[in-house]
């Protein structure tokens, strides 16, 4: 990614006459992808996302897909079609498994297809798709501002030709002329140049909301083979939701044993929550969580760990390494053998997927593209290569937004700056401010801003077990790094008591290029005030620890200083205290530095304590780079 203030959002590299774009047709949610002139990107209006959920909802006598539709499916479970893939190209004898889990009527049509039943109307799987294409299409056409005539459309690379024509049909149907039909792991490769390499063979492990995929891949040429596919077509992370929903079940139980909670409106709500949770802990070690049922009077919150979540999903990972293992097998290569490994699908953002999938194959996954957009954008930069385009497009790899923690007060101590290229890494030392702290919350946030509130959040974590010190005294070594795959670990370590504790997020994730835009705009816009408001809960912080250090150090002073010296620093320290209620920063450093000057005498005896000491520093280097962490 280059400068990312000069890119244009929705301009096409290529004239609009020759625009192909890529359209991942999922099983949970569905998006289109284009190569724009700085490069290839999922299409999306400013300030949304670019995903369709594949979901649609029969009312009045018309289809309303997408978010809407996912949105009310609780609501009108009888008129909600979703998963609609599983039935694409297959006879009813082939659904004997799906059938069941399918809340909705599938009945069987001529030539032992099948279709779909809402209430006195009947649908094929080919036109029910074409309406989620239709609305990918007209998304993608508003964000665009033109008409999309031409698409490169992906399914699994283990669809049969009935599926791959079915496919086309909806392709059809919906108005689109479908170029090429390319297989999702075919394209994650390509998303990542892949193709472009001398040599390759590429595992490609697709985690998604009720599939998993692993598919082995060899480049010949600069076309990709599948040498093999291996999989569960009931494995994803619905399982995970339900796993959450059912541990957050017997907690409930445990407190409330007459709780209904198998009732479809309960189930629902706990999948839900289910859902965030998970979701939640893919970025941090624990999220708090609540359930209310107000017709059962009932209250209940707790917290959910990552360890929790991590040993509920263990077995179905494991099973997804066995599919991995099936898969080599029938490609006859081994983990050595393979080049690169792919991760595809929401689910692969959960670390744990990627640490099993990084041991199995004994090498890091690439993840720097968006897991949800990566298939479409393979699809996208096929469909410009079938139109005459070319694969100019700069992929520098750079952060995008600064990378730092929350400091004392709220404000954001930037390790990382934005336009760094990666790999990058920083490490900075922080301390404490309040005696006997034992632990140290680190907040981690990406942004352009001086206060953390107007930046994003990117993941928390906790450094506990520290021995009590006096405040200034712990010495906490903070470590950004962030490795060519764009991940980021940050690590904190106090120096004194080796104490230690990580964590590994995607600073990339869900971010779009209208968002950097919009957030480096803002930065400008706020610098100034920014700064003034930053300098000053510094200072104020600062005044508070010298107003400790000075009481602390006070029976010295009463031995040590003439008592008009004592006088004066009281008296000073009204100073200050004035300056600290104003907005002027400069005038509140003025005022302090008085008092520093005052107390030089207090702060240079054997007996003026270490933590006076301490706390002078920062009126010598208060800009230096020790902060607190507190
Ligand atoms: P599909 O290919 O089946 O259409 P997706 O690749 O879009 O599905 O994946 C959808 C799944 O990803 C859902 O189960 C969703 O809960 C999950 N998911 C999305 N974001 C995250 C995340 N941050 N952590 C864990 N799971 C996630
Ligand atoms: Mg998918």
């Amino acid at each position: 990614m280059t400068e990312p203030d000069k890119r244009p959002e929705t301009k096409p590299a290529e004239p609009p006459a020759s625009l192909i774009v890529g359209i991942d047709l999922g099983t949970t949610n569905s998006l289109a992808a284009a190569v724009f002139e700085h490069g290839p990107e999922a299409i999306h209006k400013p300030g949304q996302g670019p995903i369709v959920p594949s979901v649609l909802l029969r009312k009045e006598g018309r289809w309303v897909v997408g978010e809407a539709a996912r949105a009310q499916r609780t609501e009108a479970p009888e008129r909600t079609v979703f998963s609609v893939k599983r039935l694409m190209g297959r006879d009813i004898q082939d659904l004997a498994e799906d059938l069941p889990r399918l809340p909705y009527t599938v009945e069987a049509a001529q030539r032992g297809l099948v279709k779909v039943r809402v209430g006195d109307e009947t649908f094929t799987p080919q036109e029910l798709s074409a309406e989620i294409l239709k609305a990918v299409k007209r998304e993608a056409e508003e964000a665009l501002g033109m008409p999309i005539e031409r698409a490169v459309v992906t399914v699994p690379a283990y669809f049969d030709d009935a599926q791959r024509q079915a496919t086309r049909d909806a392709g059809r149907i919906a108005g689109l002329e479908v170029v090429r039909i390319v297989n999702e792991p075919t394209a994650a490769a390509i998303a990542y140049g892949l193709d472009e390499q001398q040599r390759g063979t590429v595992a490609v492990y697709d985690l998604g909301g009720g599939t998993f995929d692993i598919s082995i891949l060899e480049l010949s040429g600069s076309v990709f083979k599948v040498l093999s596919t291996h999989g569960d077509t009931h494995l994803g992370g619905d399982d995970f939701d339900h796993e959450v929903a059912q541990e957050i079940k017997r907690r409930i139980l445990a407190d409330r044993p007459d709780a209904e909670l198998e009732r479809p409106g309960p189930s629902m709500l706990l999948r839900k929550i289910g859902e965030q949770i998970k979701i939640d802990l893919s970025g941090a070690d624990e999220t708090p969580f609540s359930v209310e049922l107000p017709g059962q009077n009932l209250q209940f919150s707790d917290v959910f760990a990552a360890e929790t979540l991590n040993r509920l999903i263990e077995p179905y990972l494991d099973s997804t390494l066995e599919s991995c293992r099936k898969a080599l097998d029938a490609a006859g290569k081994t983990p050595e053998q393979i080049d690169d490994v792919v991760l595809v699908g929401g689910s692969s953002r959960i670390p744990l997927v990627r640490r099993k999938v990084e041991g199995f194959f004994g090498r890091r996954p690439n993840v720097s593209i968006d897991p949800d957009e990566v298939v479409a954008i393979g699809a996208g930069v096929q469909g410009h290569l079938l139109a005459g385009g070319r694969r100019d497009y700069v992929l520098l790899d750079v952060i995008p937004l600064s990378l730092g923690i929350e400091t004392l007060g709220g404000t954001f101590s930037k390790l990382i700056t934005a336009n760094t290229t990666i790999p990058a890494q920083a490490t900075e030392l922080f301390t404490t401010y309040v005696d006997n702290q034992t632990g140290v919350d680190l907040n981690i946030y990406q942004g352009e801003r001086e206060f953390v509130r107007d930046c994003r959040n990117l993941g928390r974590f906790k450094l506990k077990g520290l021995p009590a010190m006096p405040a200034g005294l712990p010495k906490v070594e903070v470590a950004f790094l962030v490795d060519a795959n764009g991940i980021l670990t940050v690590s904190a370590v106090e120096q004194r008591s080796g104490q230690e504790a990580r964590i590994e997020v995607i600073p990339s994730h869900g971010l779009t290029n209208a968002e950097i835009e919009r957030i480096m705009d803002e930065a400008i816009e706020h610098a100034v005030d920014d700064l003034n408001q930053r300098q000053m809960v510094e200072f104020r912080n600062m005044a508070q620890a010298v107003f400790q250090g000075i009481e602390k150090a006070w029976p010295e002073a009463e031995e040590m200083l003439p008592k008009a010296q004592r006088v004066r620093i009281r008296a000073q320290m009204e100073m200050v205290k004035r300056a600290a209620a104003g907005e002027n920063p400069i005038a509140l450093r003025f005022e302090m530095d008085q008092l520093g000057e005052l107390t030089r005498p207090l702060a240079d005896t054997n007996m003026g304590r270490a933590a006076l000491t301490e706390l002078r520093k920062f009126f010598e280097d208060h800009s230096g780079d020790e902060h607190d962490s507190g």
